[in-house]
């Protein structure tokens, strides 16, 4: 298949074009590279030994996304691009809403003007909300988000969803991903956040390597086993994985299916800590700070949908997401500008 990666020189985005390219099909790459960089698709030839093409575009741009979509027989999408940092979602609602829904709305125009029907797109355990009870399943309505980036996945769910109903051709897979860690084993390819990290992994690779202090440990008064919050941590390559098996299925089928993507166990910040100390025998610094505003205590997906439906489980251990991680950030440590 050729499947346009919108997004896709992104984490999750660069990791899933390896796998696509593993299982023999082809990938597009479309990112304005405003979290990312164009390294990043050196990388991706680099461990595929693959060569593949690339384009510095809007996925918002009608003009630019119709130039490619003509330009190729797309068979498949897979809609990575979006903005993710959930604090700055709150300062900059507008920006958020504006990219996220735009790049979807476009992508769905430009689809149907160019005749593609298949689509994949990366939604979060966010859409669950604040009320739902875990583990979460698929079959749970969507509740109340607490920023505004949980808001545009769930709107955007939305948007799928209405447009599945007045298009019997297309073929929407929503794809809810849990908490994605580690980096391809390589260690070529990795998470690389601008800044300061927002989240658990990259920070604890960041102070294990010495670019920050220590970590600070958002709350340790939870109702949880040890007192701080607990995360259903999944390997990005087993993710990515799940992405192949998607696009598979979404070009077999019609309609509008969900999965979540995650492992069904769920870690705690201070066993994570723990498991980043003992597979890679480095110390990681830490302290207990206040709890972090939106965080809830713990929520873990029930994944049973995604093996029976598209036969995809998560086999990768944490020990294993912490090595890679480590090799990766050991390999690079300022990221892809090294
Ligand atoms: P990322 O920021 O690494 O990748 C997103 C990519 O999209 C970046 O390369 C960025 O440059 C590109 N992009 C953003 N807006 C664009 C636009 N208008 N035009 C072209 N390119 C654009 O993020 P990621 O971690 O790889 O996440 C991919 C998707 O998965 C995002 O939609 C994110 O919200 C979602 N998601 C991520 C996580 C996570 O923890 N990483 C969890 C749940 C959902
Ligand atoms: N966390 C933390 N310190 C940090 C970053 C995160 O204690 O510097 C905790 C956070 O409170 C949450 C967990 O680690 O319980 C995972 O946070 P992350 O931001 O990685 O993912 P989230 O589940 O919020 O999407």
């Amino acid at each position: 298949m050729e499947v346009l990666l919108a997004g896709g020189a992104g984490y999750i985005g660069s990791h899933t074009a390896v796998e696509l390219l593993n299982a023999g099909h082809n990938v597009i790459i479309v990112d304005n590279y405003s979290n990312s960089s164009p390294e990043v698709v050196r990388r991706i030839q680099k461990i595929s030994r693959r060569s593949i093409i690339s384009y510095e575009a809007d996925v918002r741009s009608k003009t630019d996304m119709m130039g490619i979509m003509e330009a190729h027989a797309i068979d498949s999408v897979i809609h990575f691009a979006g903005l993710k940092a959930v604090g700055e979602s709150v300062k900059n609602p507008l920006e958020y809403y504006r990219n996220n829904i735009d790049t979807t709305l476009n992508l769905l125009e430009c689809m149907k003007d160019c005749g593609v029907h298949n689509i994949v797109f990366s939604s979060s355990a966010t859409v669950y909300g604040e009320e739902n009870p875990y583990p979460y399943k698929e079959t749970m309505p969507r509740g109340n988000c607490s920023n505004p980036y949980g808001w545009t996945k769930s709107m955007i769910e939305q948007i799928f969803e209405d447009a599945v109903k007045a298009d019997p051709e297309l073929s929407v897979v929503l794809l809810r991903y849990f908490n994605p860690i580690g980096a391809h084993p390589s260690g070529h390819m990795g998470e690389d956040p601008q800044g300061i990290p927002n989240n658990l992994m990259p920070y604890v690779a960041q102070v294990a390597v010495g670019r920050r202090d220590h970590l600070i440990v958002f709350g340790n008064d939870y109702p949880t086993p040890d007192g701080t919050c607990r995360r259903d941590y999944i390997h990005v390559v087993d993710l990515a994985d799940g992405h192949v098996k998607a696009v598979e299925y979404a070009a077999q089928h019609k309609g509008a299916e969900v999965f979540n993507l995650g492992t069904g166990t769920p870690y705690s910040v201070l066993e994570i800590v723990e498991a980043f100390e003992r597979s890679n025998s480095v110390p990681v610094k830490y302290e207990f700070g206040s709890r972090r505003d939106g965080d809830l205590a713990e929520f873990w997906a029930n994944a049973d949908k995604a093996r029976e439906v598209l036969n995809w489980r998560a086999s990768r251990s944490l020990d294993e997401m912490c090595r890679d991680t480590w090799n990766w950030q050991k390999s690079n440590p300022n990221g892809y500008n090294n």
